[in-house]
């Protein structure tokens, strides 16, 4: 009989991590959650409210206010994934400009940020049978979780995924701009008090640089059947 486990995936920006844990969770009927997408969609009720900008960052405002955050996936039948809701909004579109990538580390090292998101987080996960991508999921939200990956690509590698991506949708960016943000949040990231992205000592770090999306699916997809079925 199979095992229903919690599947950990954390590591850098634009690693592929959220491409992987979405057609993990598809192939294993798991749930999948987009932690990235939360602390993003705090930061465009930031930038709403006018709490940050290029100039300022009044935290302790936003910190006030989190109790007028509300956050729910919800699950959308035609793409076959759930979008996240700010105060029931489907914001999933607007979360993604490089406005908002540009504060959200930011954001992420607030630690009553950290804390409210992470209980929301945990909730979500208590039955098991999920897939979850971000950053602390492995250290923090869950540390018993059965399989933690930890995925890895070269700065450069990233920063030209995350270019092609956003040129394909229509923006208009340079790819310095982009490699820019990337290198700016692996410092955030890395270096912030509160849950800084490390790798949990028992996870496995897959270097994706010179591997294709399909690989890399291929090489977690082995390592989850591993867990479920000798757990
Ligand atoms: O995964 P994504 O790149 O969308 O995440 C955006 C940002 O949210 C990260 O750069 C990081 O600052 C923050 N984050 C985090 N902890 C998580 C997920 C995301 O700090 N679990």
């Amino acid at each position: 009989m199979n095992k229903i486990i919690t599947i950990a995936i954390d590591g850098f920006s634009s690693t592929g991590k959220s491409t992987v844990a979405k057609h993990l969770a598809k192939e294993l009927g798991y749930v999948y959650v987009d932690t990235g997408a939360m602390y993003r969609a705090v930061t465009l009720f930031a930038m709403q409210k006018g709490y940050i900008s290029k100039d300022y960052f009044k935290k302790d405002q936003l910190v006030l206010d989190l109790k007028n955050i509300d956050l729910h996936f919800i699950f959308n039948q035609d793409i076959g994934f759930a979008e996240i809701h700010l105060n029931g909004v489907n914001v999933e579109k607007e979360i993604r400009t490089l406005e908002v990538s540009n504060f959200v580390s930011n954001i992420a090292a607030v630690s009553e940020i950290r804390k409210k998101l992470v209980e929301q987080q945990q909730i979500m996960g208590k039955n098991k049978g999920l897939v979850m991508d971000g950053r602390d999921i492995g250290t923090v939200v869950f540390p018993d979780a059965e399989l933690k990956i930890f995925m890895t690509a070269s700065p450069d590698e990233r920063a030209h995924r995350r270019y092609n991506e956003m040129i394909n949708k229509g923006d208009k960016v340079s790819y310095e701009t982009v490699l820019k943000n990337v290198n700016d949040r692996d410092r955030i990231d890395t270096t912030r008090k509160d849950s800084p992205l490390v790798k949990a000592s028992d996870a496995v770090e897959l270097d994706n640089s010179d591997l294709t999306v399909e690989e890399t699916f291929e090489n977690v997809n082995k390592l989850a059947l591993e867990r479920i079925v000798n757990n």
